[in-house]
């Protein structure tokens, strides 16, 4: 089974609670979703990956994708010190829409890295059931359709929250907000987490501006994040800090 892969680099987490770890990323083609805001649109598939084999140089190798699992393989233990990772990050794109090669992969993955870190938004429950036994860290996304620009996907995102919540696992939820969010659409955000995981950590992520999407101003964060207080305790307002250090 092939790989689509799109990039591997070596950097650091720029979102969320675990902002500033050191993690390999692995990113995918492809996705299920449209989102307006979206940045890694590139995330389809090309015939080419990039592959950074020095953090931080921007220097890049080009080589055919899909490529073999131990071809993936090698490539990580002949690059990379993952004992200098905290986790493997599994990206996209929507990376569960592979479930089938990730069954195969991950196991695999497992066996050189301390942790797997799945980055996903978080409407694909019946294929994270197929791997969860495999992951140790999840960035769930909730979609707010003005935000994103797409159908809700509300039950799918309940869904996918039992299914993730079925296992013990570090688990947190992003929400993506622009200037033009709909404040009823983050209540019902909120009261889906509250029904079903109250305790963890919701992030607010304010958009990383770009052509006709512009970011929250201040005033609506902290409005924002006071009226989400009302139902969760662990409400936290993170921006995107790898743009800001420019990095990948
Ligand atoms: S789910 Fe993520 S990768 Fe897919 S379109 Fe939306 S922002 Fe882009």
């Amino acid at each position: 089974m092939k790989v689509p892969l799109l990039e591997i680099f070596s950097s650091v987490q720029g979102e969320g609670p675990l902002v500033g770890y050191r993690q390999l990323f692995l990113r995918l083609a492809g996705c299920n979703l449209n989102c307006r805001y979206c940045d890694t649109k590139h995330a389809v598939s090309c015939g080419k990956c990039k592959i950074e084999k020095k953090a931080g140089s921007s220097n890049f190798e080009y080589i055919s994708t899909p490529l073999e699992i131990d071809k993936l393989l090698q490539i990580i233990q002949e690059n990379y010190d993952l004992n200098k990772h905290h986790s493997v990050s599994i990206t996209g794109g929507e990376p569960l829409i592979h479930y089938e090669i990730l069954k195969i992969l991950l196991p695999k993955i497992k066996k050189l890295t301390k942790s797997i870190f799945l980055e996903t938004n978080g409407t694909l429950p019946g294929e994270l059931q197929e791997v969860l036994k495999f992951i140790d860290f999840i960035s769930m996304d909730i979609k707010l359709p003005s935000a994103a620009k797409i159908s809700p996907c509300w039950e799918s995102h309940r869904k996918f929250l039992r299914a993730a919540l079925s296992r013990e696992i570090y688990l947190y939820i992003k929400i993506v907000v622009s200037s033009n969010t709909v404040e009823e659409e983050l209540k019902t955000a909120c009261k889906l987490i509250k029904d079903e995981a109250p305790g963890i950590p919701l992030i607010i992520q304010p958009v990383t501006p770009h052509n006709s999407v512009k970011a929250p101003t201040t005033r609506q964060l902290l409005k924002w994040q006071e009226m989400l207080l009302d139902y969760l305790n662990d409400v936290r307002i993170i921006p995107q800090t790898h743009r800001a250090l420019g990095l990948l």
